[in-house]
């Protein structure tokens, strides 16, 4: 039996929003793999076996996924959104790379997803609609010295931002923190817009001018899109013009 690897994005939430490819994919592996809440967006199926883990232990789920796949199983590692963005794609390969060397001889894919900046864009209408960048607020992975830089430089440079991991229980100082270098930077009359469980039954949607966001607007389950100068509205919707003046 030839085993093979394949990294995929579930998407946002609803099911319609996992791609046709990502399903089929899904429907032919023997194993799934990846953090319990996403785990448990596989549909069920006899035969197939769960791999469920908690949040934090990444390579440790990378590491077994080659190995299953090593062992002629075929694995799906999955994601929420697009498994290249924040998640378990540069897991995989940093497994990879510091592992045996015969993992490397190994079929391994990465199938795309709707990532939510995306997701959250589309409801909004279209404020990533010129140069825009994603920036993770979480400082597990890196210090909060350089999410403050990268958020001051960005913002300097004019940049919409999508910003993931906004806010958690054991980080509510930071979010605060960064909304007050967007205020210093940008000015207080940004644009700025919640958008939380995008695609899914308690979707949420709330867009205010910086000056009245708090930190609370925010907490993981929200994707924050803070607008460039040119972010406004029309009717309901928010939206960035494609060209600068
Ligand atoms: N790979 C994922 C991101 C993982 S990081 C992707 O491409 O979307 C997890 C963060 O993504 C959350 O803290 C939140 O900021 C954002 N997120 C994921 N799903 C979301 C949804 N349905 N609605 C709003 N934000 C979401």
């Amino acid at each position: 039996m030839n085993g093979w690897l394949a990294v995929v994005g579930l998407g946002p939430g609803d099911e319609t929003l996992t791609t046709p490819e990502v399903s089929t994919t899904l429907a032919s592996a023997t194993d799934v793999v990846g953090y319990d809440r996403y785990v448990s967006r596989v549909p069920d199926r006899s035969g197939l076996v769960r791999h469920p883990s908690d949040n934090r232990v990444e390579l440790e789920r990378a590491r077994l996924a080659l190995k299953l796949a090593a062992q002629g199983r075929r694995v799906v590692v999955v994601s929420s959104g697009d498994p290249g963005v924040f998640a378990m794609a540069s897991a995989v390969f940093e497994a990879l790379e510091y592992g045996p060397a015969e993992w490397l001889s190994l079929d391994i894919r990465v199938q795309p997803g709707i990532s939510a900046m995306l997701a959250a864009a589309a409801r909004l209408g279209a404020p990533l609609g010129h140069d825009f960048c994603a920036i993770n607020l979480s400082d597990n992975l890196k210090p909060w010295a350089l999410i403050e830089q990268r958020l001051r430089l960005a913002a300097q440079a004019g940049f919409a931002m999508a910003l993931y991991n906004p806010r958690s229980a054991s980080r509510e100082q930071q979010f605060a923190q960064a909304l007050s270098i967007l205020r210093e930077v940008c000015g207080h009359a940004t644009l700025v817009s919640f958008a939380r469980d995008v695609s899914k039954p308690a979707e949420r949607l709330v867009t205010v001018r910086l000056e009245q966001a708090t930190p609370e607007m925010a907490d993981m389950r929200t994707l924050v899109i803070v607008g460039s100068a040119q972010t406004r509205r029309v009717g309901d919707y928010v939206y960035t013009p494609r060209a600068v003046a």
